[in-house]
């Protein structure tokens, strides 16, 4: 996975220490060469590239970014997507139930 958003690469490996499934959907990463939809990728939770924070900064299944993408965490959790893969404010990671506590 390249990493093309200036991450240092301390809060990297710190945010990859923290993240090893899906924030969202809980599935466990893979490399990209054997499952693309399963391989991580980098979430900004407030879609702005420029808050590098560990509050901000994820790392989600492609399946769930693509689905995500520019849309508000609360209004996505609404999505059919997240319906049929039981995906609720009560089921994501700590770090979504916190941005969700925080408002999002
Ligand atoms: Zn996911």
């Amino acid at each position: 996975m390249a990493n093309n958003w200036n991450i240092p690469a301390w809060f990297e490996a710190e945010i990859r220490a923290r993240d090893k499934d899906c924030v969202y959907c809980g599935t466990p990463f893979t490399l990209s060469k054997i499952s693309k939809k399963s391989a991580a990728s980098w979430e900004h939770i407030i879609n702005d590239e420029k808050i590098i924070t560990r509050e901000n900064i994820a790392l989600c299944c492609c399946g769930c970014n693509a689905s995500k993408g520019q849309k508000q965490l609360s209004v996505w959790l609404q999505s059919k997507y997240c319906k049929e893969r039981e995906i609720t404010e009560k089921s994501v990671a700590p770090i979504i139930k916190q941005a969700i506590a925080n408002g999002l």
